[in-house]
């Protein structure tokens, strides 16, 4: 008899990965520990729960992620596959009835032949060849196992999300690139100074604006080296100045003096596609952030914001340190990770993770080596993030959802209204050659995708 697979958790990740082992002939065992137990924002019962929006966001291959639908579905995902059954009129957005969307993918999972589900809650990771895939809500028992396994600083429960602009929307007649004291390369950080004026205001806006309140069962119990930026201010007014605004090592090549605060930049990209605003995770509400950064911090009026920050309890790996290049844990090579617990973020990159982890493990049980989808595919640019590869090298780790910035760049300068056709143009490509170099056959391309142009 085949060697049975064991995955741990059915959820967005687990769910694809059993169905698409299964399908190929795999014996699966799915241990799925609700309704035994529940993570606190589990409620029912189904396989694949969506357990707050029921947006798998645009649908848009203009956008990433809808770049990322379309290379599922000519992949042949199950979750993309129920996900169009269940859809609702949402606009671009693929939208979900939540109740039609798990029953159909539990229904799928156990009526399937070759998947024996089990509820139980697993408390250590299983000793052959496996998927854990438990999501951002792992509890503490496999987590501590799973720590043991990686080391406990390689294991973060809360991720900490500072904002992402896109490089050619910041005003370079205002930032200027200086590293503190001149260390490092002279091109690593771009400063956004501050007069005193501009640095009060801007307390006041952070301190006054809209906060997300934590779930529950987040304490806001925050490490003291990534607080929140609004937790800074309300210390004390000088905080942040003293923190990561503070200006000591710089001088503003235009005044030749030093500003009262600066707010950093660091590449997120080598290609300096995006830049990260160094320290300025928070809870401040999305739309606040827009109003508050764009307005108060000189150079960032007319940012186009890729990211923005946010705070919330989130189990996931160091991919880079954790994750070997096949996709199975370096410390434990017969255990492979899917999913949020990997460090991407969101309902279709977690059911994407869980397809190449799938294919991943189809190809060492063949004694086949797994070339992943290129890393100008959105599935590649996903795994380009997961193995550090798509970031500089002092990257601090921290989950994502899938963006054009984690593409690598064109290979020719373009318009940047013609930047994500190409991108999107050149990753059809890719998809299509790599999937002929595999013998795998691809879904159709949708007909009419250039007429979605944003
Ligand atoms: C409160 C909250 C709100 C969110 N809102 C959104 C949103 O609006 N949009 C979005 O795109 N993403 C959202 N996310 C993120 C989203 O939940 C994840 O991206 C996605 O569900 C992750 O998929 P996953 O398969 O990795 O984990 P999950 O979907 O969480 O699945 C993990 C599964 O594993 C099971 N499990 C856990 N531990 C064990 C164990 N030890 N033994 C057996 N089974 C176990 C769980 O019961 C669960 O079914 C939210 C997350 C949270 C916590």
């Amino acid at each position: 008899m085949q060697q049975e697979i064991e995955i741990v958790g059915g959820g967005l990740a687990g769910t694809e990965a059993a169905l698409l082992l299964a399908d190929a002939g795999v014996p699966v065992i799915l241990h799925e520990q609700k309704p035994v137990r529940r993570s606190p924002a589990h409620k029912e019962d189904g396989l694949a729960e969506l357990v707050c929006s029921n947006s798998l966001r645009s649908d848009n291959p203009h956008n990433a992620i809808g770049l990322l639908h379309e290379e599922l579905r000519r992949l042949g995902s199950p979750v993309l596959q129920q996900a169009d059954r269940a859809r609702v009129p949402a606009g671009d957005a693929l939208a979900v009835d939540r109740v039609a969307f798990s029953d159909g993918l539990t229904a799928r999972v156990r009526a399937h032949p070759n998947i024996r589900v089990v509820a139980e809650e697993v408390r250590e990771l299983p000793a052959e060849l496996c998927i854990v895939a438990t999501g951002p809500l792992t509890g503490e028992a496999l987590a501590r196992s799973l720590a043991e396994a990686v080391g406990a600083e390689q294991l973060a429960f809360y991720d900490a999300i500072a904002p992402i602009v896109a490089g050619d929307s910041i005003d370079l007649s205002v930032a200027f690139a200086q590293s503190r004291y001149g260390k490092g390369g002279g091109d690593d950080y771009l400063n956004l100074p501050m007069t005193r004026e501009q640095y009060e205001h801007f307390i006041d806006e952070i301190l006054q604006g809209a906060k997300v309140a934590p779930h529950p069962f987040e304490e806001p119990r925050y490490f003291e080296g990534c607080l929140p930026i609004e937790v800074m201010a309300e210390r004390g007014r000088d905080v942040l100045a003293f923190g990561p605004m503070k200006p000591v090592g710089l001088q503003d090549p235009r005044t030749g003096a030093r500003p009262h605060a600066v707010v950093q930049l660091r590449r997120e990209d080598r290609a300096g596609t995006a830049w990260n605003l160094v320290g300025f995770q928070t809870r401040l509400t999305w739309p606040e952030q827009k109003r508050i950064f764009s307005g108060c911090i000189p150079g960032l009026l007319h940012a186009e914001w890729i990211r923005l920050g946010q705070v919330h309890r989130n189990t996931f790996l160091n991919g880079p340190l954790t994750i070997a290049r096949d996709g199975s844990l370096k410390a434990r090579p017969h255990v492979f990770c899917a999913g949020q617990i990997t460090g991407v973020e969101g309902y279709v990159e977690s059911a994407a993770s869980g397809h190449i982890a799938a294919r991943r493990v189809l190809a060492r049980l063949r004694w086949e080596e797994f070339v992943p989808p290129p890393g100008t595919t959105a599935l590649g640019a996903l795994l380009r993030h997961v193995t550090g590869e798509a970031h500089p090298e002092d990257y601090q780790y921290q989950p994502t959802n899938v963006v054009y910035a984690l593409f690598p760049p064109l290979a020719e300068r373009v318009r940047k209204a013609d930047r994500k056709p190409q991108m999107l143009a050149r990753a059809r490509r890719d998809l299509a050659a790599w999937a002929r170099e595999q013998g795998m056959t691809l879904g159709p391309e949708p007909a009419c995708a250039e007429e979605l142009r944003p």
